[in-house]
C-alpha cells in the first residue's frame, strides 16, 4: 500500500448552540474526533444518516471550512488553517462536487464560461488553450462540445452533475470530495453518474471521498467505507468486509435494513429503525445505545473508542462478543431476549 494522499486525524468541528439563555452556552459536536486515510486512486465512502456530520467533514477535508481541532494532511502537508497562496494551491489539487448541481452552477453563465472560470483563476494558458481545455472537459464527462454555448437550465439533472464534475476536474485535481453527488438524481441516472465517476477514476487516477446517506449507492464504488453516527465514526474498513459481514450494530442495521425498507413509508421506517437523536443533545455513552438491540449498562455510560478488530475498526463495547457472522448465526449466539429486541429492525425486514 502506498502512502496516504489524505490523512485526517482527530478532526473535530463544534458549533455554538443557542439555548435562549446567555449563561447556558452549549456547543454541539457536528464532527467528533474523526480519523481516516485516503490513498491515491482510492475511494473512501463516508456513510450515515442526515445530520451525522458528513457535509461538515467534507467541507473541512477540502479546505473550505476550518476545523475546530484536528489535523488534515494532504501529501504530508497540513492543510487545517492554511491561508493565502498555500490554500490557493491546495484548491487546485482538491476539488469538491456538490449534491445540487443547479445550486452550485451559476445560472446566468454559459457552460463554457462556467468551465473556463477555474482555468482563469488558476492561470491555465491563454484563451485558445482554455477553449481547447473546455472542449476536452466536456468530452471527458460525455457531453458534446456545442453544449458550451448553453445555459445550465437547458440541461437535465444528470447532465448538470456532469458539468459540475467537469468543472471540478478543470484544474486537474488528484482528489475529489463528492458530497452526495447522486442523491438528487433518479436511480437510473445515479447509475450513469457512478459509472462516469468510476471511469474517470480509472483514467485519471483520481482519489475520491464519496459522501452518501445511502449504502446502496457506494456498494459498487467504494474501496473503504467509514460509517458515521452523530459526528463519530463507528466502523471503518474494507468495503467488502463491511457489506458481507457488518460489525457495528449500526452498520448491521444499515446493511440489513436499507434495501428492504426502501419501499416502506416514513412512519414504518421509523418504527423499524428508530429515530436518530438530536446531535445537539446526543445520548451519553455510546450515541447509538437507545437504538441498539445489544446495548448494556456500560454502553449508556461510557463512549466506546474506535478499536482495531481483525479486518476493520469498530467503536462498540460489545464488538468482541457480537460475532461477525451471518444474521442467523448472530441470532443463535445472542439468545432469545436480544433476538426480540433485534426484531425491531433486522428480523422485521426479512
Ligand atoms: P450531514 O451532511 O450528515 O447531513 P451536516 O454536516 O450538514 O450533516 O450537519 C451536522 C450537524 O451540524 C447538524 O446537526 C447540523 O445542523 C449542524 N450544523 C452544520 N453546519 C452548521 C452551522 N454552520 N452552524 C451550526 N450548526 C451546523
Amino acid at each position: 500500500m502506498g502512502p496516504a494522499l489524505l490523512e485526517v486525524r482527530g478532526l473535530t468541528k463544534t458549533y455554538p448552540v443557542a439555548t435562549g439563555h446567555v449563561f447556558n452556552r452549549k456547543t454541539m459536536r457536528a464532527v467528533d474526533d474523526v480519523s481516516f486515510d485516503v490513498r491515491a486512486g482510492e475511494t473512501l465512502a463516508v456513510v450515515g444518516e442526515s445530520g451525522c456530520g458528513k457535509s461538515t467533514m467534507a467541507r473541512m477535508a477540502s479546505g473550505l471550512l476550518p476545523p475546530t481541532s484536528g489535523s488534515i494532511r494532504y501529501q504530508g502537508e497540513e492543510i487545517a488553517g492554511l491561508r493565502g497562496k498555500r490554500l490557493f494551491a491546495l484548491r487546485r489539487r482538491v476539488q469538491m462536487v456538490f449534491q445540487d448541481p443547479m445550486a452550485s452552477l451559476n445560472a446566468r453563465m454559459k457552460v463554457g464560461t462556467i468551465l473556463e472560470e477555474p482555468l482563469i483563476i488558476h492561470r491555465h494558458g491563454d484563451a485558445a488553450a482554455r477553449r481547447k481545455r473546455v472542449d476536452e472537459l466536456l468530452d471527458l464527462v460525455g457531453l458534446r462540445p456545442e453544449y458550451a454555448r448553453r445555459y445550465p437550465h437547458q440541461f437535465s439533472g444528470g447532465q448538470k452533475q456532469r458539468i459540475g464534475i467537469a468543472r471540478a476536474l478543470a484544474v486537474e485535481p488528484s482528489l475529489l470530495v463528492l458530497d452526495e453527488p447522486v442523491s438528487a438524481l433518479d436511480v437510473s441516472v445515479q447509475a450513469q453518474i457512478i459509472n462516469l465517476l468510476k471511469d474517470l477514476q480509472a483514467r485519471l487516477g483520481l482519489a475520491y471521498v464519496f459522501i452518501a446517506h445511502d449504502l446502496a449507492v457506494v456498494r459498487h464504488m467504494a474501496d473503504q467505507v467509514a460509517v458515521m453516527y452523530l459526528g463519530r465514526v463507528v466502523e471503518r474498513g474494507d468495503r467488502k468486509a463491511l457489506f458481507d459481514a457488518p460489525g457495528h450494530p449500526y452498520t448491521r442495521m444499515l446493511v440489513s435494513a436499507v434495501p428492504r425498507v426502501g419501499s416502506l413509508t416514513a412512519a414504518r421506517k421509523r418504527e423499524i429503525l428508530g429515530e436518530m437523536p438530536s446531535p445537539i443533545d446526543p445520548p451519553p455513552g455510546c450515541h447509538f445505545h437507545p437504538r441498539c438491540p445489544f446495548a448494556v449498562e456500560r454502553c449508556r455510560r461510557e463512549p466506546p473508542a474506535l478499536a482495531d478488530r481483525v479486518d476493520r475498526e469498530i467503536a462498540c463495547h460489545r464488538a468482541n462478543e457480537l460475532p461477525i457472522l451471518s444474521d442467523d448465526a448472530d441470532r443463535r449466539a445472542l439468545g432469545p431476549s436480544a433476538m426480540k429486541r433485534m426484531q425491531r429492525y433486522v428480523n422485521l425486514t426479512h
